[in-house]
């Protein structure tokens, strides 16, 4: 059956590979955005006009130029689409620029957050899929990550911040009934991506000739999933309401920064320069996931392989002129 779905942060890179994969299938999207300047927002307009392309029907898709802290403009959104499910993505992402500003963090994720509970519980919308991070885990010494770890230990505003919706998103499942699903993301990367991951940076730097910092020589371990891999995911999340459920969505193998840039360069062709760098405090030499909750309440199954998705990635970075933007 079709369905009709808020898809908030629907500019940002993993937005508008969501808002693509709903309309692909014939779903209807309300895609909002207040194109924050965080990165160039040309890039955002950018994404939407793939997301666009990608609409079957021009009524299936409508996009919102807004703030999900503007609770009126929620209401009459709510008020005027009957949402099957809501997948809230719209975040400052990212553990440094949280450090720069923590009341934006804290405004964003957490006054935002709870503006689209409020306007969620009110018009009983079925399941609300909410976008967490693997920040939440902190610098645990406990691999890989299982979602019944205490996370009471985040090292920024961010991850911390992120912990206290996935609360938030409990509460309103308790006193509402609200299907709340919160799904810690952890190393995204492909075609679009933020400009300040290290995906994007190593393949700027290879293009474009530029320096690149890898800290610890690139002897840390992270989990990297390809964005397609984490858009069925979320998509599984949005279409199966679990009451009250947190998950984890990596691939679930640690992969060495070492070997991720190495993997790039023999895409590319070219060499990165790399100059060493001091880890940030706020930085855990070893995170990966435990995947074994979601394959068993999504049926998740990231399909994949780290050499097809960095090769993805490279073919959208060498070819898409908005990766120079
Ligand atoms: P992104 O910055 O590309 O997308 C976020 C979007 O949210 C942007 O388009 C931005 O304009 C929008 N936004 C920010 N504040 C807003 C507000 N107040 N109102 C409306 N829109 C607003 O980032 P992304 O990498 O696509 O991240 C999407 C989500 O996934 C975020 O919640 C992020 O915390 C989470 N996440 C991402 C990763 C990753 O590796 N990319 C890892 C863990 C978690």
């Amino acid at each position: 059956m079709k369905k009709t779905l808020l898809v908030t942060g629907a500019a940002g890179f993993i937005g508008s590979h969501v808002a693509e994969a709903l309309l692909r299938r014939g779903d209807s999207v309300v895609g909002l955005d207040n194109l924050c300047t965080a990165y160039a927002p040309a890039r955002k307009q950018a994404n939407l006009d793939a997301v666009r392309a990608s609409a079957c029907a021009r009524e299936q898709w409508t996009f919102v130029q807004g703030d999900i802290r503007d609770r009126p403009l929620l209401d009459r959104l709510f008020g005027e689409n009957a949402f099957d499910a809501v997948i809230h993505l719209a975040a400052q992402p990212g553990g440094a620029i949280s450090i720069e500003d923590p009341p934006l963090s804290a405004d964003i994720h957490l006054n935002g957050t709870l503006q689209l509970l409020g306007a969620a519980k009110e018009t009983l919308v079925g399941n609300f899929v909410f976008a967490s991070a693997a920040g939440v885990y902190g610098d645990t010494p406990a691999v890989p990550c299982e979602e019944s770890a205490p996370c009471d230990r985040p090292l920024t505003p961010y991850a911390a911040t992120k912990r206290a919706a996935e609360m938030l998103g409990f509460s309103f499942h308790h006193l509402y009934s609200l299907n709340f699903t919160a799904l810690r993301f952890f190393s995204v990367y492909g075609p679009r991506c933020r400009p300040d991951s290290l995906a994007f940076q190593i393949a700027d730097g290879i293009r474009n000739g530029k320096k690149v910092r890898l800290h610890r020589k690139g002897q840390i371990h992270r989990d990297w999933i390809a964005v397609d891999d984490l858009v069925a995911g979320i998509v599984m999340a949005a279409d199966r309401p679990l009451g009250y459920e947190i998950l984890n969505l990596g691939r679930g193998e640690p992969v060495l920064a070492a070997d991720f840039v190495a993997l790039l360069e023999r895409h590319s062709g070219g060499r990165a320069h790399l100059i060493p760098a001091l880890p940030p405090d706020f930085d855990s030499p070893c995170v990966f996931a435990d995947i074994g909750k979601a394959r068993r309440l999504l049926d998740f199954a990231p399909r994949v392989s780290l050499e097809e998705g960095v090769a993805r990635f490279w073919e959208w970075y060498r070819s898409e002129p908005s990766a120079a933007l």
